[in-house]
């Protein structure tokens, strides 16, 4: 009936014309030819859709009409069998776009789903693919050539899944996964009932795309298995997918169930790493973790019993601690199910690793984490480097690690005087751009030729690009703007991504309105008479949901802000963003901040991330609060609001508040960051103001990584720095403290050196 009904729409649109009617003729002779094959509809809306399910036999196809589907909540159950299963699908490959508030649900056997695009919207449940349907399951069933892009929830901390998978023998393969920006992870495999362990899926040939740094535990990539199943078997198979900047935290995947393989996979400058967080018996082989020395990239992290990790090739990671290219860590001493268990009878053999900054053995020892490994062993790996020469790190008693046949280059420092042979660092390019050492060192540690597994383009969903959609500053074209009232406003509103806004030297740019950057957008004057720009609203630049701000040669003034208390240069939108942001400030001059008390500079709000904040060869004077608050994820649940802070070159001069104020708290173990440097930096009469209530200039809670010298602080407040777990590293170093406050810290384990303090 609804094949009638179809031909009858073709018929009317074949009288509009030739071209048309052939077109109309082809549609019908395809649509006959697929209604008398397969009892197929195509299907308009979710009323057709929902009747066609109901009425679906093995061999059923449903086509979903091309164009945007919104708020649509999917329900797809059916029984197909092996030889006819029930497919849902577009019509035309990436022509239905599922948007709004929408989500999939299916259970059943034998059902495929193919063809869809996940776009402009999210889930309004935990899911957007659901391989269930209240407690019914889907079984060997497939979910292929679909795409979700993007499409994640507004609340940044309102956590879901973009793809659950339960049941047994499922697949998922060729899709693309991209741009998740809210917690939860992109894809996960749960085991919470016995229907769904031992379950033997098959993720493959997927486009796992990039997936900003999340600043929070909750941003895994993959998952297969919880913490509470994690002695039962999944064995499950993660092969020839492609993962590509997949950053979220530092699992990009979390193994907690036993029995799984990850085989031929790609990990393109992914920051983070394969963690084989709870289960055994899993092995890891011929995975290609290409960092390029890229920040916090890492590789393959082994704990629990009789794992295999072989012939993979780590190249130019930086990660370190559990980040590193491989760890193998300590365990709990009868470990309750949800902490570390102890590394029994696990190998990492045959491993080949270049330039990559980190190998560590017993890592995570300390008073609970004290078993160390026992019957495993580290056997034929090659180590060749020439960034960190001193790679290898030693946490505790490595004796259950039979160490053996490794090659070490002959520049570096190998942990232990057996079992590791230094052999000359030869190492060059590929035709495939690889880095290789050569072919008689390959033989000897067993390696085999060095070849990626699977190339980018052979995975994900054919029709979807994997072009970045992110638009870096200065990628558009540039636009000159004249002095004036609102100019600079109207220039702003009417630019496109990565636009540069070219101001005159020595113009005056007053806004009487608020500035809203919806997207990465320079602001700058050529060198000479820098700009000045001036509000008469409680801030000047208000960043939005996927807006940047860069800032160069320009000259700040806060003498047209309104006399308030509160106001800001800069401000993170006040509600919840799901895309990170950038702030670059360059050859700039930023002062009179005076309008009232607690004028900042860069005012941050709760559920807002910074990818970076760089202050550069800047100076600012006279400001009545601070330069950045990012303290604003009090919890203490591990969430932060910066990942890197870069203050270089620039001087600071009474400003009553801090120059920086960083918190992020509690003892979450995922994530990188806070990252801070600090360098060739004067402060001047600062941080003394009394709503000052950290009563530091320069406060650093919690940073992962800090890096402060050449900085010289005088007549100013001092120092805190609070460490936290997670192993910080911290240096300070030729700092000059002159009738200012102390470094005052609640650990004597950062590293100081030429400290002067000078009253
Ligand atoms: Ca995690």
């Amino acid at each position: 009936m609804r094949c009638t009904q179809n031909r009858r729409i073709v018929m009317i649109n074949q009288k509009h014309s030739f071209n048309r009617s052939l077109y109309a003729i082809l549609a019908l002779i395809i649509f006959a030819f697929s209604c008398g094959q397969q009892g197929g509809s195509l299907v308009k809306n979710l009323d057709e859709l929902n009747a066609a399910v109901a009425a679906a036999q093995p061999g059923t196809t449903i086509t979903m009409a091309n164009g945007v589907w919104e708020n649509v909540e999917i329900v797809f159950i059916g029984k197909g069998t092996k030889e006819s299963p029930i497919t849902l699908t577009a019509e035309t490959p990436g022509e239905v776009i599922i948007s709004g508030q929408s989500n999939l649900q299916f259970s059943g056997e034998y059902l495929v789903v193919s063809n869809l695009v996940f776009k402009n919207g999210y889930t309004p449940t935990s899911d957007v693919i659901n391989f269930r349907t209240g407690n019914n399951l889907a079984n060997n069933s497939r979910l292929t050539n679909c795409v979700i892009d993007n499409f994640s929830n507004p609340e940044r901390f309102d956590s879901d899944t973009w793809v659950m998978v339960h049941g047994k023998n499922n697949v998922v393969d060729h899709n693309s996964f991209v741009g998740k920006g809210n917690q939860g992870v992109t894809l996960a495999i749960r085991m919470d009932t016995l229907a769904s362990q031992e379950n033997g899926h098959i993720i493959e040939y997927n486009y796992f795309g990039p997936r900003q740094v999340l600043g929070s535990n909750g941003g895994e990539t993959v998952r297969i298995g919880t913490s509470h199943y994690s002695r039962s078997y999944s064995n499950s198979i993660v092969r020839s997918n492609y993962f590509d900047r997949a950053n979220g935290e530092h699992e990009i995947i979390s193994n907690k169930s036993c029995g799984n393989q990850f085989i031929g996979n790609v990990f393109f400058e992914c920051q983070g790493t394969l963690t084989m967080r709870h289960g055994h018996h899993t092995l890891v082989e011929n995975n290609y973790f290409i960092g390029n020395g890229k920040q916090s990239t890492g590789g393959i992290r082994i704990i629990n019993e009789y794992q295999t990790v072989r012939k993979n090739y780590l190249f130019g990671l930086t990660g370190h601690r559990f980040r590193g290219a491989l760890v193998i860590m300590n365990g709990v001493p009868n470990s309750p199910i949800n902490r570390y268990n102890q590394v029994v009878d696990s190998e990492m053999n045959n491993n080949l690793v270049i330039d990559s900054d980190y190998i560590q053995f017993c890592a995570g020892s300390d008073k609970e984490r004290s078993a160390v490994p026992v019957g495993s062993a580290f056997k034929n790996n090659a180590i060749l480097t020439k960034t960190n020469l001193d790679p290898f790190t030693v946490y505790d008693d490595i004796s259950g690690i039979t160490m053996e046949g490794n090659l070490v280059s002959d520049n570096a420092k190998v942990p232990i005087a057996t079992g590791f042979e230094k052999v000359a660092y030869d190492v060059t390019k590929n035709a495939e751009g690889l880095w290789v050492p050569n072919d008689k060192l390959l033989e000897k540690i067993g390696f085999g030729k060095v070849a990626l597994p699977v190339a980018k383009n052979q995975t994900g969903a054919s029709y979807y690009s994997k072009d970045d959609l992110v638009k870096p500053f200065g990628s558009g074209v540039e636009i000159k703007v004249a002095s004036g009232t609102n100019t600079l406003l109207k220039a702003l509103n009417a630019s496109k991504p990565g636009d540069v806004l070219m101001l005159e030297n020595g113009g005056k740019y007053l806004m009487t309105k608020y500035a809203m950057i919806k997207h990465p957008i320079t602001i700058k004057t050529n060198d000479g008479a820098k700009a000045m720009i001036q509000s008469e609203k409680q801030n000047f630049f208000q960043i939005e949901n996927g807006g940047a701000l860069q800032l160069q040669n320009i000259l700040i003034d806060g003498a047209e802000s309104p006399d308030q208390a509160g106001n800001s240069v800069i401000s993170t939108s006040k509600y919840s963003m799901n895309k990170n942001y950038a702030l670059v400030v360059e050859n700039c001059e930023v002062r009179d901040l005076d309008k009232n008390y607690a004028f900042d500079f860069l005012k941050s709000y709760k559920h807002t991330f910074a990818d970076s904040i760089n202050i550069i060869n800047t100076t600012m004077t006279n400001i009545t609060g601070s330069i950045m608050n990012l303290d604003q994820e009090m919890e203490d649940l591990g969430i932060y609001n910066v990942e890197n802070v870069n203050i270089k070159g620039s001087t600071f001069t009474d400003v009553q508040g801090a120059i920086t104020n960083v918190y992020r708290g509690g003892t979450d173990e995922s994530t990188f960051g806070p990252i801070m440097t600090i360098s060739d930096v004067v402060i001047n009469n600062s941080g003394k103001g009394s709503r000052n209530k950290i009563g530091a200039v320069l406060r650093f809670h919690g940073v992962q990584k800090l890096d402060v010298s050449n900085v010289k602080i005088n007549g100013s407040a001092g120092i805190d720095l609070y460490q936290t777990n997670g192993d910080p590293i911290s240096v300070l170093k030729n700092i000059e403290l002159k009738d200012s406050g102390k470094i005052i810290s609640n650990s004597n384990t950062y590293s100081q050196e030429n400290i002067s303090i000078i009253k």
